[in-house]
């Protein structure tokens, strides 16, 4: 009671304001509806294999990025985001806050369904999401791509594995490093407690944000080392340059 008391005269006294322009918000929340409505979903045409934007027409014949087209051996088998930020850092920093939200994980969970159908259309056995050294999932209590998971499991009838993938050695936060650094960051940071139950399974890895995708090619490749027959990823949201 008393504590429902201070947060409200703490709501009256700084009240909510939208991350990306400052507006102050009718209700909690991180971002206005000018915002939200300014947040740029991926929409076809787009890479058939990494899902990233195609500048091309609609009806055109291209299938594939630049990048896939030149090589199409990947870590992954498809890659899809429902949300594309470009490479700024207000944006990522917004992203996370947003996305680390756990009311907003059932929109994010229905968005992940949308922007993941070429993924289960191709066949999916499982879902496993990124996993938190558990230093981390204690102060933080959650981790929101399990939240994620969860929802997406129900929403799709795919079960969800999030015992098998450990991240067993501890990681800095991605977002403090560019580049070359994020990939040493998370180099071998990944291991499968379980690879019984991964052989030969289709899986989907679901992470919040995609920046340079070396955290989630570490997933993967331990994912394939336990004998996984595909990984797909599928993130709410990715960088691109
Ligand atoms: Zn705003
Ligand atoms: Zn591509």
């Amino acid at each position: 009671m008393f504590g429902a008391l201070i947060a409200k005269i703490i709501d009256l006294l700084f009240p909510y304001r939208c991350l990306k322009c400052g507006k102050v918000l009718d209700s909690a929340g991180y971002l206005c509806e000018n915002c939200v409505n300014e947040i740029n979903f991926i929409t076809p045409p787009y890479c058939h294999q990494c899902g990233t934007p195609l500048h091309v027409d609609k009806d055109s014949n291209v299938k594939y990025c630049a990048v896939c087209s030149r090589q199409n051996k990947k870590f992954y088998r498809l890659a899809r985001s429902a949300v594309v930020y470009d490479n700024s850092d207000k944006n990522l920093i917004i992203a996370f806050k947003f996305f680390d939200k756990t009311e907003n994980a059932n929109l994010l969970a229905a968005m992940l369904k949308v922007a993941g159908k070429d993924i289960f259309d191709a066949g999916v056995d499982m879902i496993i999401p990124v996993p938190l050294h558990r230093s981390r999932l204690l102060k933080r209590r959650y981790n929101q791509s399990v939240l994620l998971a969860d929802k997406l499991s129900q929403m799709v009838n795919v079960p969800v594995d999030r015992f098998s993938l450990i991240r067993h050695r501890k990681t800095r936060p991605q977002v403090e490093f560019s580049g070359r650094e994020r990939v040493a960051n998370v180099k071998d940071a990944f291991s499968v407690r379980y690879p019984d139950k991964l052989r030969n399974q289709r899986i989907v890895l679901i992470d919040d944000v995609m920046t340079t995708g070396s955290t989630l090619k570490e997933c993967a490749s331990a994912l394939r080392k336990a004998g996984a027959k595909s990984v797909d990823l599928l993130t709410v949201a990715r960088v691109v340059d």
